[in-house]
């Protein structure tokens, strides 16, 4: 079963993908399906005995292209679409126990435009009206393979927390004229506090309402609505940034720390309108709250959607720092 049903009790589509169960989960080394194809094992995922980043469509895909017809009928009170989109995976190196950290400044300069493509030519499908490039780093925030790699998902709708932002920014707009994240952007650089990072033209720091105690969000301090906007110091300074945010948090408690990281953009369905409230972010939510304390989303985040954080994003912000300068001497 594979379709996309609407709940007409919160406006949100839910996507289901049973087939999706069968998934490889968590496979020997040996049996890994995003390593290279070597005479001396089976063939994998890629069909090459070598490579530097290589993208492919998911075998195992919540959206595809051609999608079966819903296995429910749909009424007005609920509306059923088929899952059509795209999903697709990007593996950042053919080394199986690299991760992020381990891989050098031409390699992650590599995956930004890798990123930009894709996002670019998925933008142009009729049926995509989101393009969201990915990572889930770690087992405790699901990852499956333990492979360096990412993923690209092309939404037939806005998914809801995208959405929900380009709302406040419409409204921001529409009471200042101006795009709200041009504004956090300046007062963060100004106020300093929550800064962690900066590179070409880029700025990582806490936000100011951070959810989860080490969360990062990344944006170019000038206004730019998507990847392929960015011109080539621009995207030298976005990969540059990324590697300082990862040496940061794998510095902090001496381990790779899970996270989840995803670039948010304008939506891509066409319309111009959103270009002046979307602006190009990453988004990093790691889960946990210190070296060995997950943050567990319970009662009010799950069932209230009130987040409540115990670190304050200053310090957060300052421990952050501290990691980098460790990392550095
Ligand atoms: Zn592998
Ligand atoms: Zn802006
Ligand atoms: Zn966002």
């Amino acid at each position: 079963m594979t379709e996309r049903r609407y709940d007409p009790t919160t406006g949100e589509w839910v996507t289901f993908a049973t087939h999706r169960q069968n998934r490889t989960y968590k496979p020997a080394d040996d049996f890994c399906p995003l390593c290279p194809s070597r005479a001396d094992g089976g063939p994998t995922e890629v069909p090459y005995p070598s490579f530097e980043v290589v993208t492919f469509d998911n075998r195992f895909p919540s959206f595809s292209p051609a999608p079966p017809e819903p296995a429910v009928p749909a009424s007005v009170l609920y509306p059923v679409e088929p899952a059509v989109g795209r999903c697709e995976v990007v593996v950042y190196s053919e080394d199986h126990h690299a991760t992020f950290a381990d891989l050098d400044a031409e390699r992650v300069r590599m995956l930004v435009d890798v990123w930009a493509d894709r996002w670019e030519i998925l933008a142009t499908e009729q049926s995509i009206r989101y393009v969201m490039p990915f990572e889930n780093r770690g087992s405790t925030v699901g990852t499956t393979l333990s492979h360096p790699h990412g993923q690209i998902y092309g939404y037939p709708e806005i998914p809801t927390r995208p959405r929900q932002e380009l709302a406040a920014a419409a409204a921001h707009h529409r009471s200042t004229g101006r795009c709200v994240y041009c504004d956090v952007a300046a007062n963060e650089v100004a106020s300093g506090e929550r800064v962690v990072a900066r590179a070409g033209g880029w700025l990582a720091w806490v936000p100011f309402s951070a959810r989860f105690p080490y969360e990062v969000r990344m944006a170019p301090t000038s206004h730019h609505s998507c990847l392929p906007e960015l011109d080539d110091p621009a995207r030298d300074g976005l990969a540059e940034l990324l590697s300082t945010v990862v040496a940061a948090y794998d510095a902090m408690w001496g381990f790779p720390l899970p996270y989840v990281m995803a670039f948010h953009s304008r939506p891509t369905d066409g319309s111009g309108e959103w270009d002046p409230i979307s602006h190009l972010h990453v988004e990093i939510d790691p889960p946990n709250r210190s070296a060995d304390k997950l943050k567990y989303l319970a009662g009010s985040e799950l069932a209230g959607g009130a987040f409540v954080t115990d670190v304050a994003p200053e310090a957060a912000a300052a421990d952050l720092r501290r990691a980098l300068r460790r990392a550095a001497s």
